[in-house]
């Protein structure tokens, strides 16, 4: 029998409303023959009862002291109340269910608490209960360790659940469905005429996944695409078909091909700091000394820039005067820009045509937007400008490159 996997985001189950639309994703699937797994996120956002942010806001009101142990015994109830509530509406229904936690569902992690990979899905007790005829309702974000640990699989990773436990029983699709009409050319909130893919490749997505555009986790469809498990991104509230994630090979139609759209979509991310550091006269060590203790101290680094005269580089914000610190203990003198933003042209055919920076540069001259730094690879082209710039950038980039058609 042919398996399918829902996914349903935080706000498609936040109220009775949502919930009804979701039932009726529940029973279609049903009508259509299909064995269904169903993946849960927790309800709603933050400041609602049961969301991950809500759960958190109740140790912060106390200074955050949790170990990440703990804290993710406390994230991982979120998803148990989802998934608890969603199975009473079901069974409701007369339709037969049954939930599991992400450990008893067979995800295994290792123990990075908070951002914890899976290690391996054995989904065995899925398998049986879906045998039984019901429908198997899975605790996003979550999996156990060898030593029956809980750990969570770092924000947003509901999606992660969900392409795992698809590709581990090889099912036929897995939906993401959410608030959104599947993937758009960029994020609705700031570009109101962005238009919904119809067909994308894993690696688009995870370009832009990875580079801010949040509707799905970039490890999510890592998963996906190593078990070549397709993905379709749709929204709980239309019967629209939404995005389909695959291969290439697979990617006919309306959409174009692949290598037909130089530009498939805009994304962007703020928050990030940039630092340069100046090399002293005939000074050869300093970029191996920069990165070797930003690496010691676990702090992540993006757009490297290196040349002769120092090193440019972008952090966190959060981690920035961390990293200038560390700096200043070396005998440097960085200097920094904080609250900047990476705005990304991302297109799976951009690779060898000529023009695309030209008209990026164009489309933000015309904006009066300074490029503060920029960066490219055969899919990703990368502008860094200061964070009050990052919304009329991509409005700009999204205009110029015509993605509204
Ligand atoms: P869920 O709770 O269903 O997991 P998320 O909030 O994680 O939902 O993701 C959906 C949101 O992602 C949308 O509401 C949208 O604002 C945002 N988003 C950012 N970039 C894009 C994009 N390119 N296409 C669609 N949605 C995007
Ligand atoms: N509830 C978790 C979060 O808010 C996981 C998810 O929604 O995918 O990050
Ligand atoms: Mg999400």
């Amino acid at each position: 029998m042919r398996i399918r996997v829902q996914k349903f985001g935080g706000t498609s189950l936040s109220t009775p409303e949502a919930r009804k639309h979701v039932l009726e994703h529940i029973q279609a699937a049903r009508s259509e023959d299909c064995q269904l797994v169903v993946v849960v996120s927790a309800m709603g956002r933050q400041g609602e009862p049961y969301a991950t942010d809500t759960l958190l806001g109740l140790i912060r009101q106390n200074g955050d002291q949790l170990p990440a142990r703990e804290r993710d015994l406390l994230m991982c109830c979120g998803e148990w109340i989802s998934a608890a509530n969603l199975c009473n509406l079901i069974q409701a229904e007369g339709i037969p269910a049954v939930v599991l936690t992400g450990g008893q569902a067979g995800i295994e992690t290792n123990d990075a608490y908070g951002n914890a990979q899976i290690v391996s899905v054995q989904p065995k007790r899925i398998l049986e209960h879906l045998d039984r005829g019901e429908v198997v309702i899975v605790a996003g974000f979550q999996g156990q360790t060898a030593d029956h640990e809980f750990t969570t699989l770092g924000r947003g990773g509901s999606d992660t659940s969900a392409t795992a436990i698809g590709g581990a029983l090889k099912a036929e699709v897995v939906d993401i469905f959410t608030d959104v009409n599947g993937i758009l050319t960029a994020d609705p909130r700031i570009v109101e005429d962005a238009r919904p893919l119809t067909r994308v490749s894993y690696a688009e997505i995870c370009n832009m996944a990875h580079n801010g555009a949040k509707v799905i986790h970039p490890r999510a469809v890592e998963v996906a695409m190593q078990a070549n498990v397709p993905v379709r991104v749709r929204s709980t509230f239309s019967k629209e078909e939404g995005t389909l994630v695959t291969n290439p090979d697979s990617l006919y139609g309306a959409e174009k091909r692949v290598e037909d759209r130089h530009v498939t979509g805009i994304a962007h991310f703020g928050n990030i700091t940039q630092i340069q550091v100046p090399a002293a006269e005939g000074q050869y060590d300093l970029q191996l000394q920069v990165f070797k203790t930003m690496a010691q101290h676990s702090i992540s680094v993006d757009f490297i820039n290196v040349n002769p005269s120092g090193v440019v580089y972008t952090v966190f914000d959060h981690v920035a005067e961390k990293a200038l610190d560390l700096l200043r203990g070396l005998g440097y003198k960085p200097t920094s820009l904080s609250g900047c933003a990476k705005v990304s042209v991302i297109g799976g055919g951009m690779n060898g045509v000529p023009g695309v920076m030209a008209k990026i540069v164009e489309a933000l001259t015309e904006e009066n937007i300074r490029i503060l730094q920029s960066a490219d690879s055969n899919t990703t082209i990368w502008c860094l400008v200061h964070g009050e710039d990052m919304v009329s950038a991509v409005r700009a980039l999204h205009k110029s490159f015509q993605l509204h058609k």
